[in-house]
């Protein structure tokens, strides 16, 4: 059955069962071998595909540049629909073989690719019946709390407190309201990145400046660090205004008092590199792997109160909607430094760190 390919009889068998599609075509990009699921993806009777070129097989023009990549480069991988619309969702990888050829293994995900959809919808209508009552409810407690205020003692303390306390908690109900919708818009690509040019240190400095008066009510202070000379990144400037005031949020909130927050700005490589630094609380190696989850916190996190466990998540899908990863380092009881980074709008051209540093 494994014509051409040098394995056994009983993997083959093994190979036929799998519920992943598994090619092999050889250098001309003809189709050698493929196992039952691989016939199924596009509806073919199996065997059928034998002797075709990958292209004829699958009529996909996609998946035929990505047999090309993997045979000139080693290894390509790609999410894609098979034709018609309505197909399914495949990953496939593919990987030089060692002798001949290139073999693809291709995972069905439409179903998993369904049900991320239908719970992005669901989030997304219930943010949406729930805000504008929420927004009513938090305007109207605005008021009352002014209200009460002005009238000084006709009020009893405690009422004003407990008015107090509906104020901010409806606060934080708004602010998660609204959360979720951005991270529902940023992750369905609803309304389309602007792309432009972004002088991140530019950025780095004016989201610190917005910041400031807040850290300096927690007594902590913040230190801006730019290489000179950094070409611009390429993407939308408010969703990376949006996420570096999120890292900086976070740096100051979970910094002591006397805490200090440096936020960098450098080229590391061929991208451009911004980094945030705390010497704060520090983050579990347990929890680090999952802080970039929606509604994750950590357990001191959570005594601590307040934010909605969604600001990294956001974080997380604008940076690498922007082709840029993103992750942290950090020591508890040590501090916490956050990076991230984002391909450059000219080529570095992998110069080290060059130039000096502005400090601000
Ligand atoms: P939020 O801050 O609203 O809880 P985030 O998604 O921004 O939500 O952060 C998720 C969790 O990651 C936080 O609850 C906290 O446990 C942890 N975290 C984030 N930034 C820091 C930091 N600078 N120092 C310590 N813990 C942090």
């Amino acid at each position: 059955m494994l014509t051409g390919v040098d394995t056994g009889p009983e993997q083959g068998f093994l190979l036929e069962f799998l519920s992943a599609g598994i090619v092999h075509a050889d250098d001309d990009l003809v189709v050698r071998w493929a196992n039952a699921a691989a016939h199924a993806f596009v509806s073919r009777p199996p065997g059928s595909m034998v002797g075709l070129s990958v292209i004829g097989a699958f009529v996909d023009r996609r998946l035929d540049d990505l047999v090309r990549t993997a045979r000139a480069g080693g290894s390509a991988s790609a999410e894609l629909v098979l034709d018609p619309p309505d197909g399914p969702t495949l990953v496939v990888r593919a990987r030089r073989a060692p002798r001949d050829g290139v073999w693809l293994i291709m995972e069905d995900v439409s179903e998993l690719r369904r049900l991320q959809r239908i719970r992005s919808e669901f989030i997304d209508n219930l943010s949406h019946e729930l805000r504008t009552p929420l927004t009513t409810v938090s305007l109207l407690a605005e008021t009352l709390s002014r209200e009460a205020d002005a009238a000084g003692e006709a009020v009893p303390a405690r009422m004003r407190e407990r008015i107090a306390r509906i104020e901010v908690e409806t606060g934080h109900l708004v602010q998660m309201v609204n959360e979720l919708l951005d991270l529902s818009r940023i992750e369905s690509g609803g309304s389309p990145a602007r792309v432009d040019d972004v002088d991140l240190a530019r950025l780095a400095q004016a989201t610190t400046e917005r910041l400031r008066l807040f850290a300096e009510r927690q007594g902590v202070r913040l230190v801006v660090e730019v290489d000179d000379g950094l070409p611009p990144a390429r993407g939308d400037e408010d969703r990376l205004g949006q996420v570096l005031v999120n890292l900086i949020y976070n740096a100051v909130k979970f910094s002591p008092d006397g805490g200090l927050v440096t936020i960098r700005v450098r080229r590391s490589g061929d991208e451009l590199e911004v980094s945030v630094a705390d010497n704060g609380i520090g983050i579990r190696a347990a929890d680090q792997a999952r802080i970039f989850e929606r509604f994750y916190k950590a357990d001191r996190a959570r005594v601590r109160g307040g934010g909605t466990g969604l600001g990294l998540a956001i974080a997380r899908h604008v940076v690498t909607g922007h082709g840029g990863r993103i992750w942290v380092t950090s020591t508890e009881g040590v501090g916490s430094t956050f990076f991230f980074t984002l391909p450059a709008a000219v080529p570095l051209g992998g110069a080290a760190t060059a130039g000096g540093a502005s400090v601000q």
